[in-house]
């Protein structure tokens, strides 16, 4: 049987025509009518101009160059995320100050973010921006978030790396803050292969970006140059192909939603699983199906469980591991830190992409409910009652340990 794995690219059809049209105009590098189509289709739908990048680490080195991040500078970041919303911090000076995630959301939680800022100013040392991660197809509380930042004058840069197509009350994500910083990888809901956009309120920053993009090179013939830039712009064929991604997106949503939805009902009745909390305020569009195991109550501890799927050639993961467990950033001051640990510990990923089928989708539950079993029989048959085992057919098996 084929390996399964978490989130793989998932093209829509069109992707190849605008790739071909890339070519017959000969425009393959950084600059071309594709990358034009691109930026403004994207912007069309998020309502802000937006540039294209190589990837959204470079959008989110760029929109914190743009707030001001300089050596010194203090940046409030959100504990439980990928590394790499917090390694542009570093790339430019500044120091991460971690916050941790409302246990309702899995994200920033505001309460410790208001306190974060009350205590940043009380030391009169004024955090130079908040960077807030929109995680797995989720969008942080973003009315408290904002407002907190805004009653201290401090800007945000929101990390929508994974959450292009989900909405907080009825706006996409990256409307919010001042900055906006997505992604294209591979494993994101859609791909350039590899790329990125970042979004800005203010068109001028998006030109200030687009410049630092392409070597910030002055205009006219001669190497001519008053800033330090970079290499980081999106290449013309690659935007075609996000031209083609980008009118899938509400069905990759779609697909997404569901894949999780079939999870959600699938293992409803095993006990100490909890998937990740929807919160009312907008769409999730649960790029990725996330889970935690209890282990006490599953039967199973979360890395058996990774180890029963990985003996099926299935690939997941464990949840994102917080910052504050990261060697690299080992001493960095945090506002909290327990609830990212706990997710850490006990959470995990399951094959979530848009294009996985359904008999693959089911060999994971599978697996899933074949692991919770036995503990949750003996516990059944210790209280003398007497239930009936998930898949009749199958012998009960005790867990294999990794
Ligand atoms: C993927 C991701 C990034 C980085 O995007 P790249 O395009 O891979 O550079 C940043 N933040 C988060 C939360 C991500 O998941």
């Amino acid at each position: 049987m084929a390996r399964i794995h978490l989130s793989v690219p998932h093209m829509g059809g069109r992707e190849e025509r605008y790739v071909r049209e890339a070519f017959a105009s000969n425009w393959l590098s950084s600059v071309g009518p594709q990358l034009d189509a691109f930026e403004r289709e994207f912007s069309a739908r998020l309502g802000r101009p937006a540039v294209a990048l190589g990837s959204g680490t470079a959008a989110l080195h760029l929109g914190l160059r743009l707030l001001g991040v300089g050596p010194g500078d203090e940046v409030l970041v959100s504990d439980f995320t990928f590394v790499a919303s917090v390694n542009p911090i570093r790339y430019l000076g500044g120091e991460p100050v971690f916050v941790d995630s409302d246990p309702d959301t899995w994200l920033m939680s505001p309460r410790l973010l208001s306190k974060a800022l009350a205590d940043r100013a009380r030391r009169r040392r004024a955090p130079k921006a908040v960077v807030v991660v929109h995680l797995y197809g989720q969008c942080a509380d973003m009315d408290p978030i904002v407002a907190a930042c805004a009653e201290h004058g401090v800007a945000i840069l929101e990390d929508a790396a994974e959450a292009l197509g989900a909405t907080y009350c009825g706006r996409p994500a990256g409307s919010f803050g001042t900055l906006a910083a997505f992604s294209f990888n591979g494993n994101k809901i859609i791909t350039t292969t590899g790329g990125g956009m970042l979004a800005a309120a203010k068109p001028e920053w998006v030109e200030r970006a687009r410049y630092w993009s392409t070597q910030a090179r002055e205009p006219g013939a001669a190497y001519h140059h008053r800033e330090l830039g970079y290499n980081y712009r999106l290449s013309n064929v690659l935007a075609a192909i996000g031209r083609g991604q980008l009118e899938v997106l509400e069905e990759r949503v779609r697909q997404r939603r569901a894949v999780e939805a079939c999870y959600r009902a699938a293992l409803a009745d095993v006990p100490g699983l909890a998937f990740m909390p929807e919160a009312d305020y907008g769409l999730h569009t649960h790029w990725l199906s996330c889970l935690t195991v209890d282990p006490d109550r599953f039967g199973a501890t979360r890395d058996e469980v990774l180890a029963a799927l990985a003996a099926e050639d299935i690939e997941a993961r464990p949840l994102w591991k917080p910052m504050h467990l990261q060697p690299l950033y080992a001493g960095c001051d945090r506002y909290g830190g327990e609830v990212a640990a706990g997710l850490f510990a006990n959470g995990l990923c399951l094959p979530s992409s848009s294009s996985l089928a359904q008999a693959d989708q089911e060999r994971v539950i599978e697996v899933v409910h074949r692991v919770a079993r036995p503990a949750f029989a003996t516990r059944r048959s210790s209280e003398g009652v007497v239930l009936a085992p998930h898949r009749s057919l199958d012998p009960p098996e005790l867990p294999q340990g990794p």
